[in-house]
């Protein structure tokens, strides 16, 4: 095409205000030449969506909250913009699927983003995954769809992206590669011995990384590597044995991959989530990212650890949930989900977490969904499910 503009990528990203979505901005603005930010989505914080709207001018801006539409048409006409305001869920699925649409970071966390990243496959847009609960909870349906719509599935996550990274040497991974290798730096609670009276501010005071609330919660408990295994199964087609998780505080090799020849691949990088973004907008280019280069005197010896599963038994509930099939996966997701936000609300103890999810898991049953609406039936369910045994037990004390 000779006019640059019009070859620029069109970029919608899922849940903009966001740690992801300030990361993704944060490289598309390093790159006017090579992309467009053409929608985003917010959930219901208005003034944070408008303020990137200023900035970012979009042909679209959504908000998860029907209620919150009118504010943001008024907000947005106020400053003066020519942007669309939309509102609901169904904005948000609207948002992943227009035309002038070329790639979707799905950003969203939780299972409420299933539908519009799902949405996003559907319509053959080019993928970043950065929205792993999507994927942990209708793996199948989201992989069926990028294949069938011919849509190009990257991952943000880092670990995932390292792996994709590593893959590139393998002509037939199936067959080259022994295991998966996915590291975790620990949390914040990796030395602590007795997490009882753990605060919300203490679990999401992450050592290495800076994101959103729940995923800072979810590497506390080790959760978040155990989604990331599920993740990484779909993602590679891996069965659970040959996926591996190692602790290694220092975050500096993001994932590796073990060939059947004996060599291991690492992916290194300073922990900056505008790495992997970089490398998934760019692909199979290279862009500038603005992280900051790894030093590699500067780095300090690398450790590497196992998991303790006994202090953290949420990565060894992920496994079960991940051998006993898609509708667990899901029971796991919701009954997560749930728990996290009732200890965000400082109702739950930490220390209770696991045996929250670990009581509903026990309870879940059923077949593999079929459906995206039976996933969310699915979902639905462990949730209520969840709730229940939260204002029954006596899980507070
Ligand atoms: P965050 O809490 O900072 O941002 C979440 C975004 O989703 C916000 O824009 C919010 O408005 C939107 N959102 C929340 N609930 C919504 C709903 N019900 N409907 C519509 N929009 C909603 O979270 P984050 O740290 O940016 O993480 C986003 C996703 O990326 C998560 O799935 C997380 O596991 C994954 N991820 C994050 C990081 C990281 O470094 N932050 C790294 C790897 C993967
Ligand atoms: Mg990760």
């Amino acid at each position: 095409m000779s006019d640059g503009k019009a070859a620029r990528q069109g970029i919608c990203i899922l849940g903009a205000t966001g740690s992801i979505g300030a990361s993704t901005l944060d490289v598309l603005g390093r790159h006017p030449d090579l992309f467009r930010v053409v929608a985003l989505t917010a959930n219901s914080n208005v003034d944070a969506l408008v303020d990137l709207c200023r900035r970012f001018e979009p042909e679209l801006a959504a908000i998860g909250d029907a209620s919150l539409a009118g504010r943001l048409a008024q907000e947005l006409r106020k400053a003066g913009l020519r942007t669309t305001a939309s509102g609901g869920p169904d904005a948000l699925v609207q948002a992943a699927r227009l035309g002038s649409v070329d790639c979707v970071v799905a950003a969203i966390v939780g299972a409420a983003g299933l539908s519009a990243t799902l949405a996003a496959a559907r319509a053959g847009k080019r993928l970043l995954l950065a929205n792993k609960e999507a994927i942990v909870c209708a793996g199948s349906l989201l992989l069926e769809a990028v294949r069938g719509s011919r849509a190009n599935l990257l991952p943000v996550d880092s670990e995932h992206n390292a792996i994709h990274q590593c893959l590139a040497a393998a002509r037939d991974a199936n067959h080259a590669v022994k295991r998966l290798i996915l590291t975790a730096s620990g949390g914040p609670f990796l030395r602590r011995t007795d997490l009882a009276g753990v605060t919300p501010e203490q679990a999401c005071a992450h050592p290495k990384w800076n994101m959103g609330r729940k995923i800072s919660v979810d590497s506390a408990t080790l959760m978040n590597k155990g989604l990331e295994v599920i993740e990484a199964s779909w993602l590679f087609g891996f069965a659970p044995d040959r996926i591996d998780v190692v602790i290694h505080p220092q975050s500096v090799i993001h994932s590796l991959v073990e060939f059947v020849d004996g060599s291991v691949l690492a992916q290194m990088g300073t922990p900056d989530m505008r790495t992997p973004i970089a490398y998934a907008l760019g692909f199979p280019e290279r862009i500038a990212s603005g992280s900051p280069r790894l030093d590699l005197l500067q780095a300090g010896p690398l450790q590497f650890e196992a998991p303790n599963q006994e202090q953290f038994p949420c990565l060894r509930l992920a496994y079960q949930a991940l051998r006993a099939g898609p509708a667990a996966c899901i029971a796991l997701n919701a009954a997560n989900e749930v728990a996290v936000d009732s200890f965000l609300k400082r109702e739950l103890p930490f220390v209770r977490i696991p045996a929250v999810i670990q009581e509903v898991l026990a309870r879940c049953s059923g077949g593999p969904p079929g459906s995206i609406e039976a996933v969310l039936e699915l979902d639905r369910e462990a949730r209520r499910e969840t709730r229940t045994l939260l204002t029954r037990s006596t899980w507070t004390s």
